[in-house]
């Protein structure tokens, strides 16, 4: 939550339990960091030794302090201990990746043109870079955009989102006296602070809705900063007519749910190739499988499906329920709060949708499904398709020439088969396609892409 010049996050789990209340920096701080970080930006891109042998450190500085910052995710921002603990030492991997990838080469040498002449090219660091980053990854995304831009020489300011501020300023203070002063800054910040960072940094990167990613982008492109935004999904995972109903069932269930669904590459709409029976029947073998996750406390290892991040969040989820029902939908499975205190929703699975439903169109972001058929192949990948956003979608499917065929026609940047949409891998490229995504891809080799330039330098005898 923001009020006029606070920031206050409080546990999804017990709303009482206030995790920590800071000072708004809003856009005044945001100028002041960007200030700091141009400051250091020249010693900083001296040597990539010095930057990767900096990265190792704050890679152990993390690993030290995994158990307490995942207690910490979990109490933040609800996420399940085990998926915690898993982000947390992918992150720990994410910043490794980063320092040696500082050290790979920088640059080409091409023959030159005129002879005695030299040719080549080398990256050059873009400059600050401003990273703008939502609450449900709260340490694997500001790390798979920072780490990469302090291993190519930028120097960083990051805001969080408000519901994960804590988290930020902890992994801030790790950190603090392993990198150089002003080379990374965490300024905790709303609205007002991440347009500033925007209008301010030399690159943006961001990760968040599809409409503030649009505000961003606009504010960016305007003063000529190359921008990446990554944004919602409405993620399709296509059931086709020889699939193994119950694996693609217990993969869904978790690709759907685990976390209660506040993952980006979610499943959200499941298409099953046959008739509308054939849907019925898998919407029930979703629900049983829905069923057999565990809901509950996020500190309990087991748990799959924890409180989804605010009260509010889960009145979004019943009221995108309750409209399906009016619309004539059957709710096969929850659509209703949990009783007891936290922001619980009960994993919803719903079938027999209009249309024009909200649910197959639109990102609700918690732990609803939405079940629809497809007369044929063809017909299941148009209805995956019909969205404007096109983040992540799965084929389930026995038969590998209908999955390929599948895999070239789907509008996804990130497409799986008989796998959950959900799950990224940090050393490949990730991002959408359509309105999920505005510009390069993230991670891997494409980060370094992104956060230098290439510079061509002639070299003639003198
Ligand atoms: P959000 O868009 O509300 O906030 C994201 C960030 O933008 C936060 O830091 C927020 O403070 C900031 N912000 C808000 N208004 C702003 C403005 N006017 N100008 C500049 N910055 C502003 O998103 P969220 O609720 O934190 O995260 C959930 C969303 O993020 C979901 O839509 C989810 O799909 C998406 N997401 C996408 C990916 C991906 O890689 N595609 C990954 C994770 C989450």
């Amino acid at each position: 939550m923001t009020t006029d010049d606070m920031i206050i996050s409080t546990s999804p789990h017990d709303p009482t339990d206030e995790v920590v209340s800071v000072r708004d920096a809003g856009a005044r701080g945001i100028a002041d960091a960007v200030e700091r970080a141009r400051a250091a930006l020249p010693a900083w891109g001296v040597s990539a030794f010095e930057r990767s042998t900096a990265l190792l450190r704050c890679a152990d500085a993390l690993q030290a302090a995994a158990d307490e910052l995942v207690g910490l995710v979990v109490r933040e921002v609800g996420k399940p201990l085990t998926e915690a603990r898993g982000e947390v030492a992918r992150a720990v991997a994410i910043i490794r990746y980063a320092a040696q990838d500082a050290l790979l080469p920088s640059g080409e040498i091409y023959p030159p043109s005129a002879p005695g002449t030299w040719l080549q090219t080398h990256q050059r660091p873009r400059g600050v870079a401003g990273l703008i980053t939502p609450w449900n990854f709260p340490v694997a995304i500001p790390l798979w955009k920072a780490a990469p831009a302090l291993a190519h020489g930028c120097t960083v300011v990051l805001k969080p989102a408000p519901q994960s501020t804590a988290v930020g300023l902890r992994l801030a203070e790790l950190f603090d006296g392993l990198l150089p002063p002003g080379v990374l800054q965490l300024v905790p910040g709303g609205a007002a602070a991440g347009t500033a960072l925007a209008e301010l940094a030399d690159i943006v990167s961001f990760t968040g809705s599809s409409p503030v990613g649009a505000l961003v982008r606009r504010v960016a492109t305007e003063h000529g900063a190359p921008v990446q935004c990554e944004m919602g999904g409405s993620n399709a995972s296509l059931v086709l007519a020889d699939a193994d109903l119950d694996l693609a069932a217990r993969t869904i269930a978790g690709a759907a749910m685990g976390y209660a669904g506040q993952k980006c590459t979610a499943t959200s709409r499941v298409v099953v190739v046959g008739d509308q029976a054939r849907a019925d029947d898998f919407a029930e073998r979703l629900a049983d499988a829905v069923g057999a996750l565990a809901v509950g406390d996020p500190a309990e290892a087991a748990t799959v499906v924890g409180p989804v991040v605010d009260q509010a969040a889960a009145d979004a989820v019943v009221a995108a329920a309750s409209a399906a029902a009016a619309g004539g939908a059957a709710v096969v499975t929850g659509g209703s709060v949990v009783d007891r205190a936290g922001a619980y929703v009960s994993p919803t699975v719903v079938t027999r949708l209009a249309a024009d439903d909200r649910l197959l169109h639109d990102e609700v972001f918690g732990p609803i499904c939405a079940v629809v058929p497809a007369d044929s192949t063809d017909a299941a990948v148009r209805v995956a398709n019909g969205v404007r956003q096109g983040l992540a979608a799965a084929v389930f499917t026995r038969d590998l020439t209908a999955a390929m065929s599948a895999v070239r026609q789907l509008d996804a940047g990130m497409i799986k088969v008989n796998a959950p949409t959900s799950g990224v891998d940090f050393h490949a490229p990730f991002g959408g396609s359509k309105a999920s995504s505005h510009g390069p891809r993230e991670q891997g080799p494409a980060a370094r892409a992104f956060y230098t330039e290439t510079v061509t330098v002639t070299v003639s005898p003198g």
